[in-house]
């Protein structure tokens, strides 16, 4: 079914938006213009997020403005102006210089939305060290494997995080010297003190090393198919993207109220939950507590949020409820709003014309790409289920596979293949940490491929078809198949699992298991209610599964490996296609 394209009426338009011609700004862009409307440290020192982000407006004129107002689980706010974050960074940073950490060195945070998160995620960067975020929700052994692989050396979290997960690692994490506790007024132990105590007995004066563009900043994990998941580097020169991509695509104006929804444990909620907003010096609105549709009515109404960064899983869960938020809340505010990380389904675009009396702007990008890369924008009409049109300064192609090293652009619209990018944006991850050949693998005849199967129409919009792999996309979180199987294995009943998504109307897909189990192991439901609860436990309620099927034997290859796209065939009832490479026919 085709959609009719949301026409744009620039007449309406309460503030003109920043890109007002596609075409112009695409071919009058420069990655150096951009720079220039940056600071760059003073004395020509080079290039650090936290300075564009915090100190540059701490400094000037917009050093009393609302940089961030966090809002607790119980609804009390905490106001931060840009004046009082570079104090607060500064302490932090100058915190991590007295713990010994320095540049390069891994400062980790594991928690949920709370003001120590922001402070820590830019104090690590005005330090120079490289700051990886954790979500919350991982079980102990996600969290293992990224402490470990990222050999970190500063974890901040909350107590019960660190009881919880934390603790019961210790002993195999020597890297990890000191724990913070953001909520602890007191210090537990030598190497596990409190956040606090640390901040306040630190100085608020911090002058910004000399940091080269190129400098290491952000570490951002991601699943594969295979092994562990993937530690893909970012540079502090990606504020250049965060920038950019905060003006043209969010359209972000001074004095905005932006809210980006996204979690700081991935990626959408680092560089545009805490460093795009700040870096354009606008207003950013954290809420700590979890989706609810009248609280985050609420929010858009009473913060007067006039940007909005969300996800399609809360756009279809706002959908389904009878409420009227136009006729209810007071959305006056509100300009423009903007969706990313799975397919948005183009009623959803169009529920938000008729609901929020905004249509909702789909954008594109990934772990990898630091930055958004294919965007609606606020200029331009929309096309339901279209991802939109390239970045200007980034070059996106749909390529046909000539071999397992070989692609080629197809020059012709409306093909399926894979989507690819030129490489050379600012954001562009520079490697997998400690997996160079896993790195250079992404790179083919001259471009990124980013993993993902789309086509673009002959106006150049590009629309997603599916993963070119296993991964799958639960809620908006990405998940490794192979971490899920690798787990349900240690279960002594089990004898082979294969993990795939399962499509589902409101989360996109769930996490769902097919397990064989060993001789003796009889299949029951309290088998598979302690398969379940084993696997939560381990892995925690994101990357759990959330269905598990027992089967005599699982689908194989002749060389052995699982064959999820089998089972995801059966569990979809379509034709299961060419078995040839099958073991044996199950
Ligand atoms: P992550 O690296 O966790 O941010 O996930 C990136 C992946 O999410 C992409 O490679 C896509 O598979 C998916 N994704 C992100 N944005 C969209 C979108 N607008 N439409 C469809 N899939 C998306």
């Amino acid at each position: 079914m085709s959609w009719e394209p949301i026409k744009k009426d620039p007449s309406a338009w309460t503030v003109p938006p920043n890109l007002a011609c596609y075409e112009k700004t695409c071919a009058g862009f420069s990655w150096e213009a951009i720079r220039r409307e940056l600071d760059g440290l003073p004395g020509g020192r080079g290039l650090n997020i936290a300075h564009e982000a915090v100190d540059r407006h701490a400094n000037g004129a917009l050093r009393n403005q609302l940089a961030l107002r966090w809002i607790s689980r119980e609804g009390q706010t905490e106001d931060f102006t840009y004046a009082d974050l570079k104090e607060k960074t500064n302490r932090f940073a100058n915190l991590l210089g007295q713990l010994g950490i320095g540049k390069g060195d891994a400062v980790f945070a594991l928690a949920g939305r709370i003001p120590e998160l922001y402070i820590t995620a830019l104090g690590t960067l005005k330090n120079g060290s490289l700051f990886c975020p954790l979500f919350s929700a991982f079980g102990p052994e996600p969290l293992q494997q990224r402490l470990s692989k990222g050999e970190a050396k500063v974890l901040v979290t909350t107590t019960r995080l660190y009881r919880k997960n934390v603790a019961q690692l210790r002993a195999s994490l020597p890297m990890l010297k000191h724990v913070l506790l953001a909520d602890s007024d007191q210090d537990v132990a030598e190497d596990v003190c409190s956040f606090q105590q640390g901040l306040a007995a630190a100085s608020g004066e911090f002058t910004i090393p000399p940091t080269d563009p190129e400098q290491h900043a952000l570490l951002h994990f991601t699943s594969g198919t295979t092994g562990t998941p993937k530690g893909a580097i970012h540079v502090h020169q990606a504020v250049l993207m965060h920038y950019m991509t905060g003006k043209y695509v969010l359209d972000l104006h001074p004095g905005d109220v932006f809210w980006c929804t996204a979690d700081p444990g991935w990626v959408t909620g680092t560089s545009y939950g805490i460093i795009a907003p700040l870096a354009l010096g606008v207003t950013n609105i954290v809420d700590e507590a979890d989706f609810d549709a009248e609280r985050w009515y609420r929010i858009l109404e009473q913060q007067r949020v006039s940007v909005w960064y969300t996800a399609p899983t809360a756009i279809r869960m706002l959908m389904r409820l009878p409420i009227e938020p136009r006729k209810q809340y007071d959305l006056r505010h509100l300009r423009f709003i903007a969706s990313v990380g799975e397919p948005l389904n183009p009623a959803a675009v169009l529920w938000g014309q008729q609901a929020l009396g905004l249509p909702i702007h789909d954008n594109w990008w990934q772990t990898e790409t630091g930055g958004i890369m294919i965007a609606n924008f606020a200029s331009m009409d929309i096309r339901p289920g279209s991802m939109g049109r390239p970045l200007p300064g980034v070059e996106a192609a749909i390529v046909r596979r000539i071999d397992e090293k070989t692609v080629e652009p197809i020059p012709e619209p409306g093909v399926d293949g894979e989507l690819a990018l030129k490489p050379g944006w600012p954001s562009m991850f520079r490697g997998y940490l400690h997996e160079d050949q896993r790195y250079r693998k992404c790179f083919q005849s001259g471009w990124y491929i980013t993993g993902d199967l789309a086509r673009r129409d002959a106006d150049g919009y590009y629309e997603f078809v599916g993963r070119a792999d296993d991964i799958i996309k639960t809620a908006g979180h990405m998940v490794g198949p192979f971490e899920v199987e690798s787990v349900l294995l240690e279960h002594p009943a089990v004898a082979e699992a294969g993990v795939i998504g399962k499509p589902d109307p409101i989360i996109g897909e769930l996490v769902k298991a097919f397990v064989s189990l060993k001789p003796g192991c009889p299949p029951s439901e309290e088998l598979r209610l302690d398969l379940l609860g084993f696997a939560r436990k381990r892995l925690g309620s994101v990357v759990a599964p959330k269905e598990i099927e027992f089967q005599k034997s699982l689908p194989r290859t002749r060389s052995g490996k699982i064959m999820r796209r089998l089972l995801k065939m059966r569990e979809l009832g379509l034709p299961e296609g060419d078995t040839s490479t099958l073991e044996s026919a199950v």
